[in-house]
């Protein structure tokens, strides 16, 4: 046992503070349901027959996980507790019996900061499907409210989007037990139930916080903040984005090299369900607003509070108060204004891919490693938990294991994170020119009120604000040639004077 002499490091989990910044067996085909889109089946065909291959198969054949093997997964959020679940769930199928100790420091039923994880809540349409399909079917009592719409407010109007095929199936839910000083919620958290998951699939939950790791000659040895410390053939680094250790496993002599961030914000207010059942509603509500530096606001309903979330290019209070002066803003809250929020905070977000998220025997997942770029960050750390269980327990747990089939899912997400920055820039000239976010309105509010138009404009809007397809599949749709077509006719129409004069706001709610 050694003093590690680490201060703990849960660094963004006050208010204010800074954080410091081999083709499986076909029975287990059913484990990558819906994978497809993704490509979490690569590492199934990536198999290469060449010598470099086959000189890493054979030096890979050491690093296999048999039974007794122990795995040490630092972080219980979605990443730690899906990759545990997935992991345990195939090694039952092949009969392994591997010791996997999640390390989670966090019970997730305390209100305020300490009980959560920094986040806007919602997980997309297609990822609560998705996870269904996996066996992770999210009970009622963690979704806080059912989204079955989404309200886009611009200077120039604002105009209501309903579910594609109008199915309520957006969740909006609490990390942990609700926002500082509230009640405590009688529900379970979302990160809390997937922990739970994780724990009735054999893990084993401990309460502590990793302070420090060291090679050790059979692997990895891990210290705690208690000072106690315990060798592991594995380790899986699962502490997200706002957590030294990432710093700390920067200097083990290892390729990894952290994520890029940024600072964004998140603020709790509380309104009361009546309060919010009138106002808000079951819409999430959009902002695109001409200001300096965010890229994308939301207002998302939950129980008794709205959360507030604002990503954008280093948001700093001045950015905050401006956005919650403007008028598109004020007018979604009664009386006028946005009362103080009960609990706020400025977590760090996951903006570019760590270089070489792998290396002997250690594999970082979820936002330690690649994520999503501004949204769906809990379906890309379901995809990376996912890859990155898959290879261990179907391959290996080397680095030519986890580069040959890790990396190929979190190259996918990256690759696809280029074309989400291009579309983001696209919004952005959206936000600051007048005469675009009138063609844009005027198209949305045609397609959502007259009978029989394809929802064009709506779904790209819809699957850029939920993060439930791909960039690559968004951009796609913008380029065929009659949503060009009505982009430009929109162009012309709705910029007409009459309208152009009067400066007319446009609402369809
Ligand atoms: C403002 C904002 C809004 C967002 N909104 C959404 C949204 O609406 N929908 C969505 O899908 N995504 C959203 N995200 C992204 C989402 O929060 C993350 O992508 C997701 O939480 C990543 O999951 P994870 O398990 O990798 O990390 P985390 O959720 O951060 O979990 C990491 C866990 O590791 C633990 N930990 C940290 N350090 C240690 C240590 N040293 N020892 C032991 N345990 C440790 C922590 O306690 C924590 O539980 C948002 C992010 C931000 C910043």
């Amino acid at each position: 046992m050694k003093k590690s002499g680490q201060d703990p490091d849960l660094i963004a989990s006050t208010q204010d503070q800074e954080p410091a910044g081999a083709a499986p067996d076909a029975s287990l085909d059913s484990l990558f349901t819906n994978a497809s889109t993704w490509g979490l089946e690569q590492g199934r065909n990536s198999g290469s027959p060449d010598a470099e291959a086959a000189r890493d198969s054979a030096a890979s054949a050491a690093s296999k996980l048999t039974d007794g093997s122990r795995i040490a997964v630092i972080g219980g959020g979605p990443a730690g507790s899906l990759f545990s679940y997935f992991l345990l769930k195939t090694l039952d199928l092949v009969d392994t019996q591997v010791e996997l100790d999640i390390y989670e420091p966090r019970l997730f039923t305390h209100s305020g900061p300490s009980g959560c994880n920094h986040c806007g809540g919602v997980v997309s349409e297609s990822l609560v499907q998705i996870l269904g399909a996996e066996g992770v079917l999210i009970p009622e009592e963690v979704v806080e409210r059912g989204i079955d719409s989404y309200k886009m407010h611009m200077d120039v109007g604002a105009v209501r989007i309903d579910t594609p095929l109008h199915e309520k199936r957006i969740a909006a839910v609490y990390r942990g037990n609700g926002p500082r000083n509230s009640p405590p919620a009688m529900t379970t958290g979302f990160d809390r139930y997937l922990l739970q998951l994780a724990t009735e699939y054999g893990a084993n939950w401990q309460r502590q916080m990793v302070t420090d790791l060291q090679r050790h000659e059979q692997g990895w040895r891990l210290h705690c903040a208690d000072n106690t410390a315990a060798d592991y053939d594995l380790v899986v680094i699962a502490c997200g984005i706002n957590s030294a250790l990432l710093i700390q496993t920067e200097k083990l002599g290892i390729k990894f090299h952290r994520p890029a961030t940024l600072k964004t914000f998140i603020a709790e207010f509380k309104l009361g369900k009546q309060l919010i059942e009138t106002t808000f509603g079951t819409s999430m509500h959009v902002f695109l607003l001409d200001l300096p530096k965010l890229e994308f606001a939301a207002l998302i309903p939950k129980g008794d509070y709205v959360t507030l979330c604002m990503l954008g290019d280093e948001i700093d209070e001045e950015l905050v108060n401006r956005f919650l002066n403007s008028p598109e803003v004020r007018e979604c809250f009664p009386e006028n204004r946005a009362p103080v929020n009960a609990c706020h905070c400025f977590p760090r977000i996951n903006v570019g891919p760590a270089r070489q998220p792998y290396a002997e025997g250690m594999v970082f997942i979820g936002d330690s490693g690649v994520a999503r770029l501004y949204k769906d960050g809990i379906g890309s750390a379901y995809r990376t938990a996912k890859a990155a269980a898959m290879t261990c327990a179907l391959h290996g747990i080397s680095e030519s294991d986890f580069k040959q089939h890790y990396w190929p899912a979190c190259r996918l997400i990256t690759r696809d994170n280029t074309i989400g920055k291009l579309i983001f820039m696209v919004c952005t000239v959206i936000q600051k020119l007048k005469f675009t976010r009138r063609a844009v309105l005027r198209m949305v509010v045609l397609e959502q009120t007259l009978e029989g138009r394809k929802p064009r404009m709506s779904s790209v809007l819809w699957d850029v604000f939920t993060g439930s397809a791909p960039y690559t599949d968004v951009l796609l749709r913008t380029m065929h040639p009659a949503f060009l077509g009505h982009l430009c006719w929109n162009l012309v129409v709705a910029n007409l004077p009459p309208i152009h004069a009067a400066d007319k706001k446009v609402t369809a709610t």
